[in-house]
């Protein structure tokens, strides 16, 4: 059983799918073992995203993903890292296949709806990041 960490983004938020997306997990089988809104301080984006600290997007992503509230999750599964990426679709929605979150969602290589962690280094980190282990309903 792997975790993984899901956020739904200002723009999901924004656009009024958190139920759809919520629900496009659970069909496939994914366990929701955590869960809350909130809203992001620019500091706290930059210190969630430290990753990309030095990419060209950095300043704009940390502005976009503290410019509202967001969902944030802690998902249960049998290899749910990569189911998860795999429901999620291509950073980019352009490159992102036929029926996946971000092709049916995204509007911008920016604002595209999900995050999803991409290794279980990154999931322990992120999870750690917004939730304690008594948060965490296995
Ligand atoms: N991003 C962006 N421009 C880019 C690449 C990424 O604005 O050229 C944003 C986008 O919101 C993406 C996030 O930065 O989801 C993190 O980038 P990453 O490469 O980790 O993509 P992800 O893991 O989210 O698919
Ligand atoms: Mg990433």
């Amino acid at each position: 059983m792997e975790r993984t960490l899901s956020i739904i983004k200002p723009d999901g938020v924004r656009k009024n799918v958190i139920g759809e997306v919520i629900r496009r997990f659970e069909a496939a089988g994914i366990h929701i073992a955590a869960m809350k809104m909130l809203r992001l301080t620019k500091a706290e984006a930059q210190g969630f995203y430290a990753v990309h600290k030095e990419r060209p997007f950095f300043d704009s992503l940390t502005d976009f993903m503290s410019s509202g509230p967001i969902v944030v999750m802690v998902m249960e599964g049998e290899e749910v890292i990569k189911k998860n990426r795999e429901l999620m679709g291509a950073t980019n929605f352009k490159d992102a296949a036929p029926g996946t979150i971000r092709r049916d969602f995204a509007t911008d290589i920016e604002q595209n709806v999900v995050h999803g962690s991409d290794a279980p280094e990154t999931a322990a980190f992120e999870i750690s990041y917004f939730f304690n282990a008594l948060e965490i309903c296995s």
